[in-house]
């Protein structure tokens, strides 16, 4: 069981999901949701093989990357760009097209590699082991990283750091409040629980931000991931979630006023003027 919350100090839990093996509690006072038992390690990565994926998922992972970009340059950001754990590097190069003088961090050796044979400017290892100067970046980008992180808070003080006076960071998460989750319960592909430790909610994370000096300036809701249903290839046990984020992506895209709430959110946060005013 867990007895004191990480992020707020909370003592009061309730339970989300259950299944036999692992738990998702939820912090009564800050919202956020714990994987219960934790991961068993946050360096987990250096084996993984983030861009064997296939063409047609590539082109929507690639779309989904573009319309990141899009969002935060339609939010006014320019200049240096960190992404980090870019995994299959889709954002840098996104980036590198909107303009940005982008480069990135991933633990993931093979990611790597396949990142330096494309030409990106890339370090290989975990955020606390790069090799950055203080303030130079107008944007650092997280995208689903944070999730996976044991201290997460220690993680946005090191990107805090890296971050430019005034300057940006992006963050991609999953929201445990949306409507899929509600209605898949613990088969919602979103829990992650051998690698996610924290399950942000936006007041939560918001709440995080601030202690770690960063203040939210603007929240985008957007479904998680989609997938249309290729009969031939999607095993039967995935079609009713594969339909639904059909669903979701229809019902935010049509914006035709069903109440349903997005099973992700990004956010970006400003870097505040000083940690004593936080
Ligand atoms: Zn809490």
């Amino acid at each position: 069981m867990l007895s004191k919350c990480a992020i707020c100090g909370g003592t009061s839990f309730k339970r989300v999901v259950r299944r036999s093996t692992w738990a998702i509690w939820a912090c009564i006072d800050c919202t956020n949701a714990f994987t219960f038992p934790a991961p068993a390690n946050d360096l987990q990565y250096d084996d993984h093989a983030f861009f064997k994926i296939s063409d047609d998922k590539e082109i929507r992972w690639r779309q989904g990357a573009a319309e990141i970009i899009g969002l935060v340059t339609g939010a006014g950001c320019r200049g240096t760009f960190l992404d980090v754990g870019f995994g299959n590097g889709f954002l840098i190069e996104e980036a590198l097209s909107a303009g940005f003088d982008a480069q990135g961090i991933e633990a993931s050796h093979s990611a790597v590699e396949s990142a330096r044979q494309r030409g990106l400017r890339v370090q290989e290892g975990y955020l606390q082991q790069g090799s950055f100067a203080d303030s130079v970046f107008d944007i650092v980008a997280m995208n689903h990283v944070l999730e996976h992180s044991a201290d997460p808070e220690a993680m946005l003080r090191i990107a805090r750091d890296l971050v430019k006076p005034g300057g940006y960071l992006f963050l991609g998460q999953t929201n445990y409040f949306g409507t899929i989750p509600h209605l898949l319960g613990t088969r919602w592909y979103g829990w992650v629980p051998s690698e996610h430790y924290t399950h942000f909610s936006i007041a939560g994370l918001t709440l995080l931000l601030k202690k770690a000096g960063f203040e939210v300036s603007v929240v985008w809701q957007s479904p998680l991931f989609w997938d249309w249903i290729n009969f031939s290839r999607t095993p039967l046990a995935r079609w009713p979630s594969t339909a639904l984020n059909n669903l979701a992506v229809v019902i935010t895209r049509a914006k035709i006023g069903i109440p349903f709430v997005p099973d992700g959110f990004f956010v970006l946060a400003r870097k505040s003027e000083s940690l004593s005013e936080i």
